[in-house]
This record gives C-alpha cells, sequence and structure tokens, in this order.
C-alpha cells in the first residue's frame, strides 16, 4: 500500500471511530491470516453488548469497521425493542478472501481468545458468514458464545424462530391494514426462500396464503415451489408483482426511492435486514398507502429466542414461541401510535427504542445511587 493510501485508510478508521456515538471499538489485525478484527460495542444500558459475528471480504478494513458499526446500532434497538436485556454489539472479521479447513478454525480460535480477553463485555453468536461449526471452534476458546456451542451441540437454529416472528408480524400488519389479521386468501410475494424465507413460506401457506417466491438459487427456489405449489417469479421481478405483502427475506435495501414506485403491495414486512435504503424511504412508503413493519421488529423471533436461552438454557419450545409470538403484541402498539401521527411506523418504533433505553438509564442511575 503506498504511503498515502494508507495515510487515508488511517483517517477514515479514524473518522469512523470519532464519528460514532457507540462506546468503544475492539481492533486487532490477526497477521497469521491478514484479517482485521472489529468488535464494536454500541450500547450497555439494558445488558451486555451482544450480537453475531459476521465473516466477509471488505473493500477495505474501514468498511469492516462501519458495518460493524452499523451492526452493533441496530442491535441495540432490536433487543430494546423485543424486551430483551441485551446491549448492542457486533463483530466483524473483515478477511482478505476465503479462509478454509485448519487456518479457519486457528484464525477461529484466535478471534475467541480476543473475545475472552473482553472478560465477558461482549456476547456473540453467528452471523452472516459464520456457521453453528464456527461458532462451536469460537466457543473453544471463550465462554461467551450464546446458542448452546460451548456444550457442544447447537441447541438453536434461529432461522425458523425468525420465520415465526415474521409470521407475527404480518398478522400485525394484516390486522392494521385490512382489519383481519388471517393470511388465509392473501397474496404474499416472499424474496428469498432461505433458512427464513423457507420456514415462513411453509407457516404460510399452513395458513392457507397464496405465495409467490423468488429465489437467486433456481433449484432451492424450484424444490420449495413443488413442495407448497407456489408460484414463482424471477429475483429482479419479485419485489414488483402484485400481491398484499411483500417479504424481502433476503438482501437489503430492496425498499428505496427507484422500488418504491414499482412497489404493488399493502405491506412490506420481511426478515431482510435494513430494507429501507435510507429511512427517508419510511416516509416514501408512508405516503404511498403502504404499511412498513420495522425490520427490526419484525425480524426479532430469532434474537429473542436466543435472549431466552441465554437466561433460562432450559427453556422449552413453547416458552420461545410464546415470546416470539409477543411481537404480534409489540408491532400492534407500534402501529397504533404511528396512526394516530399519520406517520410511518419506524419513527414509532424509534421512540420505542428510546423509551427502553432511557427508562433504563433512570434504573441504572437509581441502582447506583
Ligand atoms: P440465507 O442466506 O439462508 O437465505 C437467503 C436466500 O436469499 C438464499 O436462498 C439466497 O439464494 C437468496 N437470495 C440472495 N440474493 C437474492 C436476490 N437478490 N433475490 C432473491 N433471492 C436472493 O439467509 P437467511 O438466514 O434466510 O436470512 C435472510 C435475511 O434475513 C438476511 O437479510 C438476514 O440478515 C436476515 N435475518 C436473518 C435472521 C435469521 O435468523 N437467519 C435473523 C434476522 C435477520
Amino acid at each position: 500500500m503506498s504511503e498515502r493510501a494508507s495515510a487515508d485508510e488511517a483517517a477514515t478508521l479514524e473518522g469512523l471511530i470519532q464519528g460514532w456515538d457507540g462506546m468503544a471499538v475492539v481492533t486487532r489485525f490477526d497477521a497469521e491470516s491478514g484479517s482485521w478484527v472489529f468488535v464494536a460495542l454500541h450500547d450497555d444500558t439494558l445488558g451486555r453488548p451482544t450480537g453475531g459475528t459476521r465473516l466477509k471480504p471488505y473493500a477495505s478494513p474501514a468498511e469492516g469497521l462501519r458495518d460493524a458499526m452499523r451492526l452493533a446500532a441496530g442491535m441495540t434497538e432490536k433487543w430494546a425493542v423485543a424486551g430483551v436485556p441485551f446491549g448492542g454489539g457486533k463483530a466483524v472479521i473483515a478477511v482478505p478472501g476465503p479462509v478454509e479447513g485448519e487456518a479457519r478454525k486457528e484464525l477461529l480460535h484466535r478471534y475467541g481468545a480476543l473475545v475472552e480477553s473482553l472478560g465477558g463485555t461482549f456476547g456473540t453468536g453467528e452471523d452472516l458468514g459464520t456457521t453453528p461449526e464456527d461458532m462451536a471452534e469460537v466457543a473453544r476458546a471463550t465462554r461467551h458464545v450464546l446458542g448452546g456451542h460451548g456444550g457442544g451441540g447447537l441447541l438453536l437454529d434461529p432461522g425458523p424462530f425468525t420465520a415465526r416472528g415474521v409470521l407475527a408480524a404480518m398478522r400485525a400488519s394484516l390486522a392494521r391494514a385490512f382489519g383481519s389479521d388471517d393470511p388465509a386468501g392473501r397474496r404474499v410475494a416472499v424474496q428469498g426462500v432461505g433458512d427464513v424465507g423457507a420456514p415462513l413460506a411453509r407457516l404460510l401457506a399452513a395458513a392457507g396464503a397464496e405465495l409467490v417466491l423468488a429465489d437467486t438459487d433456481g433449484g432451492r427456489l424450484d424444490a420449495l415451489a413443488g413442495e407448497l405449489s407456489a408460484q414463482t417469479a424471477a429475483p429482479d421481478e419479485i419485489a414488483a408483482i402484485a400481491c398484499d405483502v411483500y417479504a424481502p427475506c433476503a438482501i437489503g435495501a430492496t425498499v428505496n426511492q427507484a422500488s418504491i414506485p414499482r412497489l404493488a403491495c399493502r405491506i412490506v414486512c420481511g426478515s431482510a435486514n435494513n430494507q429501507l435504503a435510507e429511512d427517508a424511504d419510511a416516509d416514501r412508503l408512508h405516503r404511498a398507502g403502504i404499511l412498513y413493519a420495522p425490520d427490526y421488529v419484525a425480524n426479532a423471533g430469532g434474537a429473542i429466542a436466543f435472549g431466552r436461552l441465554a437466561a433460562d438454557a432450559s427453556a422449552g419450545r413453547d416458552d420461545l414461541y410464546a415470546r416470539v409470538d409477543a411481537i404480534r403484541g409489540i408491532l400492534d402498539e407500534v402501529f397504533a401510535e404511528a396512526a394516530e401521527r399519520d406517520e410511518s411506523p419506524l419513527h414509532a418504533a424509534r421512540r420505542r427504542v428510546e423509551r427502553t433505553l432511557a427508562e433504563g438509564r433512570r434504573r441504572r442511575g437509581a441502582s447506583r445511587r
């Protein structure tokens, strides 16, 4: 790297850290693999910062840090709105390219040792680019991996819990938009039929919804469409399908200034993180008469189940389901507050987060006195 490029990079990392409203960023360069590791601790008002570990290549270390910070802030909102006593945090391992086999295991052990050295101030689990097997490797070096990986067996696959939470969010949305929460006969366009989209499609089919499915993986798409007798659409057409609910369950930013005029749905409710390209898109949806279920509320089911198991490892499936299903009531309240003010539900959800954090700060202050 030239001196100039390296100075620019440092300035960017510096600038990002200076401009962040979070608590701290733990940074490490893993020389053996050429990876940058960032643990972003955003907020500990409600509990210890907790969030997944993302492992992927980035265009630059600064892009990795930016992602860790953005995702950590998102976790603060997700835990707060769901009422789970955790704070916002996220880790990024910005690898230079594919890292496999023994080299991957060793990288994960070193990362685990870094997490352990934080003395329990950060708890983590899997995320994009990490698997349950990866987290079992991390758990060899730290006690702070959630989800039952530490004992050697995986207790929880978050996908079906997230899907169940999206269904609860969809019921709240249908009730608000149509006066009935029954998915029967409603046309739902699901973009992405992976860990969340597939179980969601199965739940919807069982509830009598009419499905249109899309996925860039044609084999996966055809298998599920065959199983559920569902229609299919091309990945670049699914967002514009005429339907009652558009459920983005693949990538972020599919709802944006360019796509909103093409949406032909009454509701946007899915699992994808960062569904909106920018916050202004929430207002654009509101003006277009499309009800938006804020993504971090609708997709909190897996996080809620993890949080419950972290508090009580013996919690049974029915207990987890009941807590995930509570997303319905949370969104009912968010929608009601938004309707009263004639605003996007995104604003009402944000205020709910702020209220929860303010209450947490008050309680913490009181317990210190
Ligand atoms: P996944 O990788 O298992 O599934 C994503 C699916 O989308 C894959 O089948 C993939 O082929 C498909 N896909 C990718 N690009 C696409 C495109 N442009 N159009 C159509 N299909 C496309 O991921 P997942 O775990 O199901 O997560 C889906 C989304 O939900 C992600 O945004 C994720 O961050 C978010 N999310 C997941 C969870 C969880 O519990 N897994 C929790 C919260 C949020």
